[in-house]
Formats: C-alpha cells, sequence, structure tokens
C-alpha cells in the first residue's frame, strides 16, 4: 500500500499547495511506498511566519518550562520509536535489529540530554571598572532555525538541532531530503502529543531547490546543516550574515602501528567500514597501516569481514542492508574501478551483490595496496569499502592521515600511551579515538571537523543555539 504522506507546516499536517510530488521508492524492497508532497515558496513563507510568531511567545519560556516540554516529547517519542524505526529500515535501508530500532533510541536522547543542559546553562557575571556597574550575560535564543539534513540517519541528525533548539527557546524548520522524510513525519506527531506550540516546528521535505529557499529566507535567523562539503559551500555562498552549524564529509583515516592489538583493530576497522553500510559521516573510510604488521592485518580483516551478513533489513541475522540511493552505489562503483585500475588488490567484494530485490545491495569490499592517489584514498567513499594503504613508520602514517580535505575524525590503535597522545598531537581531525573505531561517537561528544580542512564547525555545547547578550546596570543613577 503506497502512503499519502501529509507534511508538517506550522503546527498543521497538510498537502501543501506545491505542484509536485515525489515517489519515495525503497531501497530495500524496491517497492513505491509513499508520495510526498513537495512545498510551494508560499508553503515555506507560512511555516517562517508560524515559527516566527511561535517563537517570539516560546522566547518567554522559562528554562525549566522548556525542559519539561522537551521531557513530554521524548516520552512521546519513546512510544512510538518501534513504528519510527521500522519506517527508518524502509525508507533508508539501515538494518532493524542491527541499527534502526537503537538508533531512534539514540536520537531521542538529544531531547532528554537538551533537556537536562539547558536547567544547567548558566550566564556570567563579569567584573567592571565602574564600582557602580553590574554587568552579567543572558543565553537568548537566535530566533528560527532552518536544519537541512542528509539521509543517512534521517532521524537522528534532525533531533540534533530540534533537541538543543527547542531546549534554548528557538523555532526550528527542518528540511530533510524528499527521499527519507517518513520517519521524522512520523516522529513529528509526538510534537503534537507533548503539545509543542503550534508553528515552533515545520518539517518540509525536498531537494536543493526547497533547501535553498529556506536557507536565504529574512525570516530564517540561523543554518543547521548536516551534509557533503560541496552543497555546504553552495549554503554558504547564499546564505548570507547568518548563524550557522555546518556538518560536513569525512574521510576517517584508522592508523594501525606495530604496537596495536592487531584483532581489535581489524574487527573495528572493518565494523567501521560495514555499519549503515558505509554511509557515515566519520566511517573508516581509509586503513593506514605501518609494512610490519601490514600482512598480520590484512589477514586478520579479511576474516573478520566474512562476518557482515548483507540481506533483507528486517531480517534478524542482518547486520547490513542495501545503500540508499543509487548516487552513492554508482560513486561506489566508481572508486572501486578506479583503485583496481591504479593497481589496487580487490581481496573480497569489489561490486553489487546479485539476487536482492534492489540493485543497491553492495557487496563489503576490502582493497589492498591503494594507491595514495586514488579517489578511494581522497574522496569520501560513503559506502562499504575497506582501503588499506601502507606506510614505512609514524611519521608517515601521519602526513598521510594529514594530506586530506577532509579532517573529521580518526582512529588510531596502540598499545602505547606515549604513541596515543603523540598521534592525538599531530592528526588534523575533529576527534581522534585510540583503540576504538572511528565510528565511535556518544551523544554528549562534541562533534566537528578541524580547521582548514572542508569539513566544517560542529556542535560543541548548547550555548551554540543561542546568542550571548550582555545586560550592564549602574545602581548610581537611580532616584
Ligand atoms: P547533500 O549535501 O547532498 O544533502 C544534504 C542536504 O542538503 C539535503 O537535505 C539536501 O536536499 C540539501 N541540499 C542540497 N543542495 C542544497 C542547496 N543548494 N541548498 C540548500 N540545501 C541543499 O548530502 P547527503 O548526500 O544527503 O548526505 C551525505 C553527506 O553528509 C556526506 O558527505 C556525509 O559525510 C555528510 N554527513 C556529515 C555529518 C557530520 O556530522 N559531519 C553527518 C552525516 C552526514
Amino acid at each position: 500500500m503506497v502512503e499519502n504522506l501529509k507534511i508538517y507546516i506550522g503546527g498543521e499536517w497538510t498537502e501543501g499547495t506545491g505542484d509536485s510530488v515525489h515517489k519515495l521508492i525503497s531501497p530495500a524492497t524496491g517497492e513505491h511506498i509513499a508520495n510526498v508532497p513537495l512545498a510551494s515558496t508560499a508553503d515555506i513563507d507560512k511555516a517562517v511566519t508560524a515559527a516566527r510568531v511561535a517563537q517570539d511567545e516560546f522566547r518567554h519560556w522559562s528554562a525549566i518550562e522548556r525542559a519539561q516540554l522537551l521531557h513530554r516529547i521524548a516520552a512521546a517519542v519513546a512510544q512510538d520509536s518501534e513504528e519510527i524505526a521500522r519506517i527508518q529500515t524502509l525508507e533508508q535501508g539501515k538494518p532493524y535489529y542491527a541499527e534502526s530500532i537503537d538508533d531512534i533510541g539514540e536520537a531521542n536522547e538529544y531531547f532528554t540530554n537538551s533537556a537536562e543542559d539547558v536547567k544547567r546553562l548558566e550566564g556570567r557575571v563579569i567584573p567592571t571598572t565602574d564600582r557602580n556597574k553590574r554587568m552579567f550575560t543572558f543565553n537568548r535564543p537566535v530566533g528560527v532555525w532552518a536544519a537541512i539534513t542528509p539521509w543517512n540517519f534521517p532521524v537522528t541528525i534532525p533531533l540534533e538541532y530540534l533537541g538543543p533548539g527547542l531546549a534554548t527557546g528557538n523555532a526550528v524548520i527542518v528540511k530533510p531530503p524528499e527521499f527519507t522524510p517518513w520517519g521524522l513525519l512520523r516522529l513529528a506527531k509526538a510534537f503534537d502529543a507533548a503539545g509543542v506550540p503550534k508553528g515552533l516546528v515545520s518539517i518540509i521535505p525536498g531537494g536543493s531547490t526547497i533547501g535553498e529557499t529556506l536557507v536565504r529566507h529574512a525570516g530564517v535567523d540561523a543554518i543547521g546543516f548536516t551534509g557533503s562539503s560541496e552543497t555546504g559551500r553552495r549554503i554558504i555562498a547564499a546564505m548570507g550574515i547568518k548563524r550557522s552549524i555546518m556538518e560536513m564529509s569525512g574521510n576517517g583515516p584508522t592508523i594501525v602501528t606495530d604496537d596495536a592489538n592487531l584483532q581489535a583493530a581489524a574487527d573495528l576497522a572493518v565494523y567501521g567500514a560495514y555499519y549503515n553500510a558505509g554511509q557515515v559521516c566519520c566511517a573508516t573510510e581509509r586503513v593506514i597501516v605501518v609494512d610490519q604488521v601490514h600482512d598480520e592485518f590484512v589477514e586478520l580483516a579479511t576474516k573478520a569481514a566474512e562476518k557482515v551478513q548483507l540481506g533483507d533489513p528486517f531480517d534478524q541475522a542482518t547486520n547490513m542492508g542495501p545503500l540508499n540511493n543509487e548516487p552513492t552505489a554508482s560513486k561506489m562503483d566508481l572508486h572501486i574501478a578506479d583503485a583496481a585500475n591504479r593497481g589496487a588488490e580487490i581481496l573480497t567484494g569489489g561490486g553489487r551483490a546479485e539476487g536482492f530485490p534492489t540493485d543497491l545491495y553492495y557487496q563489503f569490499t576490502i582493497l589492498d595496496r591503494v594507491p595514495e592517489d586514488s579517489l578511494v584514498s581522497t574522496e569520501e567513499s560513503f559506502g562499504p569499502v575497506l582501503p588499506i594503504l601502507s606506510v614505512g613508520d609514524d611519521d608517515e602514517a601521519v602526513a598521510l592521515a594529514n594530506r586530506t580535505h577532509l579532517g573529521l575524525q580518526a582512529a588510531v590503535f596502540t598499545s602505547s600511551l606515549q604513541r596515543a597522545f603523540w598521534y592525538a598531537d599531530r592528526v588534523r581531525s575533529g576527534t581522534v579515538v585510540i583503540n576504538d573505531s572511528t565510528d565511535f561517537w556518544e551523544t554528549f561528544q562534541p562533534f566537528g571537523g578541524a580547521a582548514g580542512t572542508d569539513t566544517g564547525w560542529g556542535r560543541g555545547s548548547i550555548e551554540e543555539f543561542t546568542d550571548p547578550q550582555t545586560v550592564v546596570i549602574d545602581i548610581g543613577n537611580v532616584k
């Protein structure tokens, strides 16, 4: 059955006034599962106007009232989480049991964490020169945020903006891609159940045109963007003077040193390459291994790859589902062919898997002896591939890791504390994980790229959703 979705504008469920509909096709089954109405410019104006009106009232709610609202949202989401996870698997492709259920639970933490964080978001009292002055700061909401989000974590990433955004008194308009909006729209029923003021949240699925209209809109004060560096560049050029959080692409290296626990390094590098079918900004995009342990690492990684179970994402045994879309699968084809042409060896996998309902099921692939200048090494592949590059020593490993324009999250395997910090001090990356996967993260973790690379500037604390306002009082000038 095809679901005719409604979009969420100004607290109302509507088909909007746009004249086109996106046909949502499941990457898992190939079936036409839903119709997504695409908003018109008038619908976007309506959402922005409603957001401004609602936010003007909401900004006066106390921090504790806002925290209570967020806890009510989280409770409502928890009740619907299995249904949201099921829809997410159907539209995105990630395995239901191995990933999707936990993913929704984790996403919901952005509401509970933000509720707790805002209760402790304190201003400052600042010493003054003048003895009659008292100076202090408040964290004011910025206003109306537009969150432009990707398809790889279609529920989690919008909540990374909705949680802290609402907790600090903002309105948030989310624009998910037209091909993965259903889980988030299903989740939005929780906003009604929790009593979120109408207009404070809107969800308007669509592509670049709707995104760009929102980004340029004079009624939008701030942009939260998670997506590719290429799109990020366009958004920065379009948005003008607006506050922003920009979370973009990564090319996470995992470095394996000669004193590493090689079994752990192999298992976790493979995990980092197949989790969510490799469609993660901090996926293990390449492994840099020192020559001395290269052969043993390759043997262990090839063995670990046998545990990857590609299949129907609703099957309990499956730990890797299909890729989400054809451009991602085509990019994998291109990267693997390019590496092979440049002399890399394909140890396992190497292309699309046959016998599945769609052409998006991709074999887990290990490439060895990958030349540094191949696309799979220099660019983000965003698929289930583990490219292995070798180096002579630690200095070469750091140099190779840093010859990237995408320094988001790196991992280093070593048994030496001294080496761990030696690497942490030198690898140019927003996060360096020692002895775990590049795919390690927690919801509390500050997350973002390294300056000088194209990975953007991420989230550190809830304060980033506020403007600091200083208030100065003169206690001398009174009657
Ligand atoms: P994308 O850049 O193609 O699209 C992201 C969003 O931007 C979508 O909603 C899209 O419709 C919208 N968009 C496209 N063009 C636009 C424009 N001109 N103006 C406004 N909006 C526009 O990215 P994607 O393929 O959806 O996601 C994958 C990318 O996201 C990868 O590069 C991945 O590394 C990155 N990502 C980063 C993080 C992080 O935290 N750093 C997290 C997840 C994904």
